[in-house]
């Protein structure tokens, strides 16, 4: 089997396992930066309780985290760990917004993808897997997000290597799989739902859905 057939695969039986993910659980494009830079480093329930803190003193939008200051974020977002800094991440991220797209989201996306990209990855605190959530679940833009759980899962299936960095992960997937953003909306989404519940530190082989595609477990038989 190809590359492509392998992963396009992988992907239906998931989705058929897991049904369509839904993803991004947020209401505006807003929520889903902010949810992306709160995320960095802790579980989505944390990144939630931030959220709705947020929500409550109306500093849930980027122009309200713009005209406000870190000590009134800081506290809400304590669930997050190190919130002083990821609230500093956040002002720097609005801080671009307002200087270069006039605080302008819609604008923000119209740019070209690849030269968003780099601008992104300049503001301080927004790393690839940041710069490409925002790009994908905020933007409809064509990128695979990579993760910590991509990594796990597909050094364990024996499709990729685990020396291998996020661009050259990337691109096994962008190379491999038609360019849908829809698909790699839901792709990423299963992804991490299958890195939560099964292929944890410790996986639970026998009762995963990818089973039959996988080297590790057909090391362990
Ligand atoms: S079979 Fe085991 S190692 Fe392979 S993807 Fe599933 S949980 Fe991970």
């Amino acid at each position: 089997m190809s590359n492509f057939q392998i992963l396009t695969s992988i992907y239906k039986t998931l989705l058929k396992t897991f049904g369509h993910q839904n993803w991004w659980p947020a209401e505006t494009a807003d929520e889903i930066i902010i949810g992306a830079i709160l995320t960095q480093n802790v579980s989505w329930n944390n990144v939630e309780k931030a959220i709705i803190n947020l929500k409550q003193y109306n500093l849930c939008t980027l122009e309200q985290i713009h005209h406000s200051n870190i000590d009134e974020i800081a506290p809400l977002i304590r669930s997050t760990l190190y919130f002083n800094r990821k609230a500093k991440k956040l002002q720097n991220f609005t801080e671009f917004l307002f200087t270069y797209y006039n605080g302008d989201v819609c604008k923000m996306f119209q740019t070209e993808i690849r030269t968003l990209r780099k601008q992104l990855l300049q503001i301080n605190g927004i790393g690839e897997e940041t710069a490409d959530s925002i790009l994908l679940y905020a933007g409809a833009k064509p990128v695979f997000v990579i993760d910590a759980y991509t990594k796990r899962i597909f050094t364990r299936l024996g499709l990729t290597r685990q020396n291998w960095n996020y661009a050259e992960y990337q691109k096994f997937f962008m190379k491999n799989l038609p360019e849908d953003i829809e698909l790699f909306n839901d792709y990423h989404a299963q992804i991490v739902y299958l890195g939560k519940h099964f292929c944890k530190r410790k996986p639970l082989c026998d009762e995963c859905p990818l089973n039959s595609f996988c080297e590790r477990n057909k090391l362990s038989i």
